[in-house]
Parts: C-alpha cells; structure tokens; sequence
C-alpha cells in the first residue's frame, strides 16, 4: 500500500461529525494504552500522525486517517481505571454509536497486548463484534516485548481468553521492529478485495 498520502482527515465524537461513508474503513479497537496509535502510525509509515501518549485515556475522540482509497479509523480506548463511571459510559456511547450505525465499516480489528491475558472488556469486546459479523482478527500489540520463542504461548492465552477458534486470527505486531506492516496491509487488501 503506498502511504505517501497519509493524513489526519477528521476527528469526530458525535455522528455528524463523521466524514462522508465514501470508501471503505478499517477500525480499530482496544484498551487505551495498548498500541493503537503507534499501530496506525506504523502502518502509514509516519512517526507522529496518530498521537501516542504514554499517559493511557487521552484519545477520548474518533480519528479518521485517510490512506489511499481507505480509511483506517482510531477507535476511543477503552478501559482505563481512572475515568468517572459517567466518563466510561460516554466513551462506550461514542464507539457504539460508530460500530452500529458505521454503513461504510468493512472490518473491525481489536487490539490486545501480546503479553498480558485480555480482560473482561476485550472480551466483551470481541464477542460483540463476532456476534456482529466481523471476521474477529486480533493484532497481538508489543511482539518485541517478548521473545519469538513466547509467541505461541502468549497466543494461545489470548485464544483462550477471547474463545478464538482459530489461532492463525491472532497476529503478533510490533511498531517497533514494523516487520508486519506490509502482511497485515495484505491482509487489509485481501478484505477490501483489491
Ligand atoms: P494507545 O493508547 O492504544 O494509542 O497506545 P499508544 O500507541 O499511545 O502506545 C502506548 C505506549 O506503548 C507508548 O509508550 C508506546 O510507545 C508503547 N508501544 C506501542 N506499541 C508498541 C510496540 O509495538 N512495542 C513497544 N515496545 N512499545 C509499544
């Protein structure tokens, strides 16, 4: 995929605010912290344009980046502790109402960290979005941080806790070492059917 043209087209909360449904989008959610932006950014090639931040539950908005003739989508991370109820509730309001009313949507992608189990919400997550007919990959965040060696061991904690049937849905990323970038572009195209 050429990225040249890579950019930050719109930042939405409410419906209104969403960008014309006119090309398919890729979205993309998980746990704040988890990897999100800095997947996206390593994905369009750039260093900077999804914002990373090492203080978790800062991306409260829906950013929508432009690639080409696709768009992928930053959902809100969700999950973080210190956050009122109301607060949580509200960030739940604005993922929902994209999941649901998203006609354009092709594929939602949850992302977890390699190294830790998924917790209540990633599975709450997941299941909705089987139940919801998306494909159910999972991008396995911060490959690096572990040894090659602990993949399929940390992969099949993860097959557990989410209750994936097949274990090749699950794929070890790193936006550090970017060695994915181009299998999981593959994988984007293949969907879309380019
Ligand atoms: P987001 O809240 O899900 O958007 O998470 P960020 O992309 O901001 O990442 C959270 C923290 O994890 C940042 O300090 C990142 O530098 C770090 N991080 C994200 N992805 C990776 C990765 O693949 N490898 C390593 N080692 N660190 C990562």
């Amino acid at each position: 995929m050429k990225t040249d043209d890579a950019r930050l087209e719109q930042v939405a909360v409410k419906r209104e605010q969403y960008p014309e449904p006119d090309v398919y989008e890729f979205a993309f959610a998980g746990r704040s912290n988890v990897g999100k932006s800095s997947f996206i950014n390593a994905m369009l090639g750039r260093k900077n344009l999804a914002r990373t931040s090492s203080s978790p539950g800062k991306t409260r908005t829906i950013n929508f980046y432009r690639v080409s003739d696709l768009r992928l989508v930053d959902l809100p991370g969700y999950g973080y502790a210190k956050v009122s109820k109301t607060e949580r509730n509200s960030w739940a309001g604005v993922i929902n109402t994209y999941l649901e009313n998203r006609e354009n949507l092709l594929e939602v992608l949850l992302l977890v960290d390699i190294r830790h189990e998924p917790s209540e919400l990633d599975k709450a997550m997941y299941d909705y979005l089987i139940a919801n007919g998306h494909s159910g990959l999972v991008i396995a965040t911060k490959a690096d941080k572990i040894s090659r060696g602990q993949y399929q061991n940390h992969i099949a904690k993860i097959q557990k806790k989410l209750g994936i049937k097949n274990r090749d849905n699950i794929i070890p990323f790193s936006s550090v070492d970017k060695k994915m970038v181009d299998e999981m572009w593959d994988i984007f195209e293949d969907i879309v059917g380019f």
